[in-house]
């Protein structure tokens, strides 16, 4: 008999401590965790309430530190290239103009003060491609590749997923073209016009003759 009792007295506590639980968190729903990051020292002071948002009006921020999607500050691209290549999964496509000595002043310095050498009418990077492995962030000489805060991107077509960087339309990459062409044809008839002349120009010093191999060193056993 007294089991009996002991059993109802087991059975209501559970069920009282269960309809507790139920109502902290019912009471606790009227709240909002709020929305601080991982890199929030309130990150894991937030216990209590919902943490649903209303996504994409809310958004939990990005770890600063995070890797998300590229972004090139073409205003400080020296167009080298080495990001290009660096690439293990060949996603960054880069096409450059070399800068006639006329529009070294257009083309402009970079904001560290080095000044630009070449155009970069593309610079492509195909973020559907991309792994985010940041090595191309990390061997950028002028810093201006770099992963952006920006980690959802998604996009209903892949093309969309191929952003454009480059600081010339078609028809003023085209125009560059014909300057260097037009800045290279120049130079060649100035030399050839000079050698008609008999102007050779100076005749850069011959290398110096390596020294010749000496004797081979005789080995130990003979
Ligand atoms: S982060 Fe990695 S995969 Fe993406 S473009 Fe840079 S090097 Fe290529
Ligand atoms: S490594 Fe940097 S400076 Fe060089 S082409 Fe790439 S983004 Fe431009």
């Amino acid at each position: 008999m007294s089991e009996y009792f002991s059993n109802i007295r087991t059975g209501a506590t559970t069920i009282a401590t269960g309809m507790a639980i139920t109502f902290r968190h019912f009471i606790n729903a009227v709240k909002r965790k709020g929305d601080a990051g991982i890199d929030d020292a309130d990150y894991f002071k937030q216990v209590d309430g919902l943490c649903t948002l209303q996504y994409p009006g809310e958004a939990v921020p990005t770890p600063t530190r995070g890797r998300y999607r590229l972004y090139n500050d073409i205003e400080d691209c020296i167009g080298c290239s080495q990001c290009e290549r660096a690439c293990p999964v060949e996603c960054i496509t880069i096409e450059t103009i070399k800068v006639t000595a006329d529009d070294l002043a257009a083309c402009g310095k970079t904001s560290g003060g080095q000044q630009k050498r070449f155009w970069v009418p593309v610079f492509d990077i195909d973020v559907a491609k991309c792994m985010t492995c940041g090595i191309c962030v990390s061997v950028c000489p002028t810093d201006c590749l770099v992963h952006s805060p920006v980690a959802d991107f998604s996009e209903f077509d892949v093309s969309n997923m191929l952003y454009h960087y480059g600081n010339l339309s078609k028809i003023e990459a085209e125009a560059k073209k014909r300057k260097v062409e037009e800045e290279k044809a120049a130079k060649e008839k100035a030399a050839a016009e000079a050698a008609a002349r008999g102007e050779v120009p100076a005749a850069r010093p011959a290398p110096q003759p390596k020294p010749a191999p000496g004797p081979a060193p005789e080995s130990a056993g003979e």
